[in-house]
């Protein structure tokens, strides 16, 4: 992965944020608070107005200023969750302008991580993590079999959007659709569904 194609990733999940905006804010209405849609929307929005006006000259650094744009332009939890799992893959990066593929998966493995540290959710919990957790398996083990980023991609995009569809039989334990308890049922998670967007998205720019 080089500096364009991160920066491509980024826009494309802005791009598909903003054109999934109401269908987020829908999923966040049934469980949450009705925000989900909006924060990201704005957030993603401020991180592609960040990086057309100066482009950093590395991938993690790409992601690194990325990261720290969702935690200052979003106040729900998601921004802060995302930020961070932005910036630790940022950092986890070599520096450089093109990273390896197994630099990438160690990368996404931290970001993952700094989404565990900072939010405490398991696998189950109805978050973001159960559509990241699968999404990295199947990135992993593609990558590991051989796979080029556009195969890898595809197989985690594939991975998050099952994950994410999983969420709705789960109860949530974690955010504010924990309040809810029992109710929180039947409802697909807003993280969860907004993370498979993030992968397609970067499914969609390797694959050109
Ligand atoms: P808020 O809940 O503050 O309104 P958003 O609506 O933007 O924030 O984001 C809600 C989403 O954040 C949830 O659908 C869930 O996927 C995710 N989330 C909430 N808490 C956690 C957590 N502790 N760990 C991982 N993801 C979480
Ligand atoms: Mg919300």
């Amino acid at each position: 992965m080089d500096v364009a194609l991160a920066l491509a990733w980024l826009r494309a999940s802005a791009g598909a944020v903003a054109a999934e905006s109401d269908r987020l804010t829908r999923l966040d209405s049934a469980i949450g608070d009705g925000d989900h849609g909006v924060n990201l929307n704005r957030g993603f929005a401020a991180v592609v107005a960040t990086l057309d006006g100066t482009p950093p000259d590395g991938v993690g650094a790409v992601f690194v200023k990325a990261g720290t744009t969702l935690i200052s332009k979003v106040g729900g939890a998601s921004g802060p969750l995302y930020g961070s799992a932005l910036r630790a893959l940022g950092k986890a990066l070599p520096p450089g302008p093109e990273v390896e593929l197994s630099a990438l998966v160690a990368g996404l493995d931290a970001g993952l991580e700094a989404v565990r540290k900072l939010g405490g959710a398991e696998p189950g919990d109805k978050t973001i993590v159960d559509a990241y957790r699968p999404a990295l398996d199947a990135f992993e083990v593609a990558v590991g079999s051989g796979s080029d980023l556009a195969e890898a991609a595809a197989a985690a995009a594939r991975a998050a959007d099952e994950g994410a569809r999983a969420t709705a039989a789960m109860r949530a334990r974690k955010g504010r659709a924990s309040y809810l308890g029992e109710r929180s049922i039947g409802h697909q998670d807003p993280g969860a569904t907004s993370t498979a967007l993030i992968f397609r998205a970067l499914a969609d720019v390797s694959a050109i």
